[in-house]
């Protein structure tokens, strides 16, 4: 991440930041990285540090978690406005989103579970054929739902019949006619800086609100973006790619475009990014062996980070 300049403009809105875990695990060494990065670029601006509790993923999230995010912040120093803005009680706002985006016409019901879908990819890949994953790895959608009948949407949809909202790429990008950029200030991982062009089809038909709860990761954050004001965010290069579907929903909507300082990442022993589900060592039971928040600031490579008082 680059120094970032200390002088303010009285015209510019108050540079305001996000630190949005999701409570489905502990944090870790990772998630401190990200957090202080927020803290210390709001701190040094006289700006605002928000903590957002991403939990659209109802399934998943749990208080406890939740609990603990707020435990282990506060045990690092980091304070945050209350309340927090909580993505289960905002259902109403990417209910909107998607309403203005069914009115562009460019959402369609997906009715195939994940594992129907995984089965077609097979099914394609198994003559041979190539099929094309997102950045993230997944096979795109392979249904052909988007050219359902509207009376048959609305038949099965009515029959009760599970079904996620899927963006339609092509039509999407067929009435933009430009290339979307963001300033990134930070790097993605092969480097990039400056001004960035998006590349929303890499992800093809994106779900934007999925089959078990209503709205997915992209829509959830950029429509809080939006609306809690945030001119920079501040994340891992890991969502670097994911940039590109939030910047073309911002455009769909009409969102204003942060600016984004995509940071690098903590790598484990085996160069292998941080992560709850591979059992990276949580805050609160580094906490417990007696390592303190100098040592874990120390682990997550912002050592040199002052906590505590805002610089002048
Ligand atoms: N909730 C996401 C996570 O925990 C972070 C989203 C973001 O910073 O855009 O990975």
């Amino acid at each position: 991440m680059p120094n970032v300049s200390t002088t303010t403009n009285q015209d510019q809105p108050t540079p305001t930041v996000r630190f949005a875990p999701s409570p489905n695990g502990l944090l870790h060494v990772g998630h401190v990285r990200s957090a202080v990065l927020n803290w210390r670029y709001a701190a040094d601006l006289g700006g605002i540090f928000l903590l957002r509790i991403e939990d659209i993923d109802i399934g998943r999230a749990r208080p406890e978690y939740e609990a603990a995010i707020f435990e282990d912040l506060a045990w690092l120093g980091i304070g945050w406005p209350a309340p927090v803005r909580r993505q289960s009680e905002h259902f109403a706002d990417y209910e909107a989103a998607l309403t203005e985006l069914r009115k562009l016409d460019l959402l369609y019901p997906a009715f195939m579970s994940r594992s129907e879908a995984q089965a077609q990819v097979r099914k394609i890949e198994s003559t041979g054929q190539s099929w094309p994953r997102d950045p993230d790895g997944a096979a795109h959608y392979p249904g052909d739902d988007r050219n359902l009948p509207s009376a048959e949407r609305t038949r099965r949809i009515a029959d009760g019949a599970p079904h996620a909202w899927r963006l339609d790429m092509k039509a999407a990008l067929k009435g933009l006619g430009t290339t979307l950029l963001w300033d990134e200030h930070g790097e993605g991982p092969a480097g990039e800086t400056g001004k960035i062009a998006a590349d929303p089809a890499a992800w093809g038909d994106v779900a934007l609100a999925r089959r078990d709860f209503p709205a997915s990761y992209h829509l959830a954050v950029t429509v809080d973006d939006a609306i809690q004001d945030i001119t920079d965010v501040i994340r891992g290069q890991d969502l670097f790619a994911a940039t590109s579907v939030h910047r073309l929903l911002q455009q769909l909507l009409g969102l204003p475009v942060p600016r984004y300082r995509h940071h690098s990442l903590v790598l484990d022993s085996t160069g292998r990014k941080l992560s709850k589900s591979d059992g990276a060592a949580s805050i609160a039971s580094l906490r417990d062996e007696g390592v303190t928040p100098a040592d874990v600031m120390n682990r997550a490579g912002v050592a040199d980070i002052r906590l505590g008082e805002p610089s002048a």
